[in-house]
């Protein structure tokens, strides 16, 4: 779980609220909008241990050490209700695509009752926009009037898609996107160290739970680093056969290369423009492509990948495709 301090950045409505779930007055519909990635869930989840945490010191709360704590971490606190679509409160939901009204009418039952371990229960709603009409407007009431000690968290990427009674029974809290520099401070918080942080704001471009997500994926960094290594590694018309053979029956992860190429090109020209570091080392050519190259460089290493990305579509052979993608960027790096 993420210290709620790490989101400070966000803006003065969100340090309110954090002070305000820890002195245990906080409002009883909260409404976290935002794009996806910009860690609306992150938030609602430490809210709700700040909400049920037994600490009685409110400045440290959520403390993670008391017995609320870790069951809330673990998302087996018994007073912790969290609807999302797939897995549902009602295991004989049918619909399984969206939040159902069953789930609804099980979650009102749970809050009517006393609570497990105190006399509160958070109901977090995960993509709140995935309620059916029949669910939304089942909630209405119990949202209007929640039972005492009852706190409804609804995170929704697009506000259009709810009842505007919904909307207008929530306090609004919109998310913003993150800078890298907030990304990389809320890794390193949480024990990545530095240069894998930076890496990851990097790639999670302005996305705090795509950073927090491939920070600790040793499975996305090797592959970034294979990818790296082989396609732009090379130094002879001969190792491209030897990459391209490699590579030939991973068509299905030709977007993720794409991406990652993609990464690399684009930092390389923010450096060059001076906007910022280009995170790890690239091999040796590349690193002084980056320092010589102009737009027009920049312009066909673009190209390039479009090209290729528009031969996949038009199902040309994989192996071929990588073939004249390494070409070109080795042609454009010897230039
Ligand atoms: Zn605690």
């Amino acid at each position: 779980m993420i210290p709620l301090e790490s989101f400070l950045p966000q803006g003065e409505a969100v340090s309110a609220l954090i002070q305000q779930a820890r002195e245990n007055r906080m409002t009883h519909g909260l409404l976290i909008s935002g794009e996806a990635g910009v860690g609306k869930w992150s938030l609602a989840w430490s809210l709700a241990a700040a909400l049920l945490c037994e600490n009685p010191d409110a400045g440290v709360k959520p403390c993670g050490k008391c017995k609320a704590c870790m069951e809330v971490a673990a998302l087996t606190h018994p007073d912790l209700i969290v609807l999302r679509k797939g897995e549902h409160l009602d295991p004989a939901a049918e619909a399984k695509t969206v939040i159902p009204v069953d789930d609804i009418k099980a979650m009102i039952g749970m809050v009517s009752l006393q609570g497990f371990q105190g006399n509160k229960h958070i109901v977090i709603i995960r993509h709140a926009e995935d309620m059916n009409q029949a669910a939304q407007n089942k909630l209405l009431k119990t949202l209007e009037e929640p039972p005492e000690g009852t706190h409804f968290l609804l995170t929704c990427v697009n506000a259009d898609q709810l009842l505007p009674t919904i909307v207008s029974r929530c306090r609004p809290l919109k998310m913003h996107p993150w800078g890298d520099r907030d990304v990389m401070r809320v890794l390193t918080e949480n024990g990545i160290d530095s240069a894998r942080a930076q890496q990851a704001a990097l790639d999670a471009g302005g996305s705090f739970g795509k950073g927090l997500r491939i920070a600790g994926d040793e499975e996305y960094w090797h592959f970034r680093e294979e990818v790296i290594q082989d396609f732009l590694g090379g130094s002879s018309r001969s190792g491209i056969l030897k990459v391209s053979t490699k590579w030939k029956d991973r068509k299905d992860e030709a977007e993720a290369i794409f991406t990652v190429l993609d990464q690399c090109f684009s930092r390389m020209a923010h450096r060059r423009l001076g906007l910022g570091s280009t995170g790890a080392a690239l091999p040796p050519p590349w690193e002084k492509f980056s320092q010589r190259a102009e737009l027009p460089d920049f312009i066909k290493l673009n190209e390039a990948l479009t090209l290729a990305r528009k031969r996949v579509r038009s199902q040309v052979q994989f192996q071929t495709v990588i073939e004249q993608l390494i070409l070109t960027l080795m042609e454009a790096v010897d230039k």
